[in-house]
């Protein structure tokens, strides 16, 4: 770890981009102050309880690393600070462990935390497709852990529009993928294989991000909506950590006038557990995204993290808007006319 560590030049250059930086001004919550932080770690320096409380409040939106001039491999120090301190506290331990793979138990918390407003309501299932003819390929499109009882018809959706394109797509597991683990800390065998509706979860080895796929199918003839604003936010995991912008993605639809946030690029809090670990934080790093949507006049957001899509919600709920979050994968089975029964 020191190795990787020198590699900072302690040039402070990451610091503006880094949203509990942004939110918190203190070093220790900054890129180079938990670089600082996990060397003195590695070298018995540091208590490691204070380490872990500067760790626990780093989202992992990886934006230190994207602008980082010597390539700080800053994702690969974290989890590895992570793992060293032996993982997660108990409560998301035992959610990783127990809870994430039990298809029954995710179902009804979702419901109950549906029925309590925190999450989206559910809209009418749409059927699978059925495989075009002649399929030019064979896919499977990754179901992951508690996508499908979030959004329920985005694997659907997703498999709808790829179907239209000439793909015979099926069901993938139902399963995590392991990247709550990795980032975690946590030990995980992933055996994920397709393409992956979450951003967060598409830089699993085996998985490909559903935008990337799409992004090579443009143009999408026919594709048309009545007239409307939507805002862009760029998920973190799409962004920064594999350098895709699926922005286009919405200018291939007739009738979307894109407006691309001020800070699209910028984290809106949620890193998976996060925003149920570190409420608080996670909420002031929201603030502004929530702000920048109701300033743009969208009627509309679309990101590609059901995350993301999920906080993004939460935020403009709570400030009284109505605004509609979407995946782009929606918008496109919605202007391709695939989004009902
Ligand atoms: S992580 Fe990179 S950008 Fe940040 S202080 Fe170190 S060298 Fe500079
Ligand atoms: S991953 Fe994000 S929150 Fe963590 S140090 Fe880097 S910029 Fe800050």
């Amino acid at each position: 770890m020191p190795d990787v560590t020198r590699a900072c030049v302690h040039c402070g250059l990451c610091l503006e981009s880094c949203p509990t930086y942004r939110v918190l001004r203190e070093e220790a919550d900054s890129p180079r102050g938990r670089i600082l932080l996990l060397d003195a770690l590695a070298e018995g320096r540091a208590e490691a309880a204070d380490v872990r409380r500067h760790l626990d409040r780093c989202v992992g939106c990886l934006a230190c690393e994207a602008v980082c001039p010597s390539g700080v491999p800053y994702g690969h120090m974290l989890e590895e600070g992570r793992r060293r301190l032996g993982g997660p506290s108990l409560l998301p331990r035992l959610f990783l462990r127990h809870v994430v793979n039990r298809p029954l138990l995710l179902r009804m918390l979702t419901g109950a935390a549906r029925m309590a407003g925190l999450v989206p309501p559910k809209p009418p299932p749409i059927p699978w497709p059925a495989a075009p003819p002649a399929p030019k390929a064979r896919v499977r499109i990754h179901l992951g852990c508690v996508t499908p009882h979030l959004f329920g018809n985005l694997a659907a959706e997703a498999a709808r529009v790829l179907a239209h394109l000439g793909y015979a797509a099926e069901r993938g597991d139902a399963r995590c993928c392991g990247a709550l683990h990795r980032h975690a800390g946590l030990p995980y065998e992933s055996r994920a294989e397709g393409i992956s509706l979450a951003a967060g979860c598409s830089t699993t080895p085996g998985l490909t991000d559903v935008c990337k796929v799409l992004l090579a199918e443009r143009p999408f003839p026919g594709a048309r909506l009545p007239p409307v604003r939507v805002a862009w936010d760029a998920p973190c995991h799409l962004i920064h950590a594999q350098g895709v912008d699926a922005a286009p993605l919405l200018d291939a639809i007739e009738g979307v006038e894109r407006v691309t946030l001020p800070g699209a690029a910028e984290c809106c809090g949620a890193g998976g557990l996060y925003m149920g670990l570190q409420p608080r934080l996670a909420r002031k790093v929201r603030e502004k995204k929530v702000a920048e949507i109701l300033a743009s006049g969208s009627r509309v957001v679309a990101t590609a993290n059901p995350g993301c899509m999920l906080w993004i919600w939460k935020g403009l709920r709570e400030a009284g808007s109505d605004v509609e979050v979407v995946h782009p994968v929606t918008l496109l089975a919605r202007a391709l006319g695939l989004d009902r029964g």
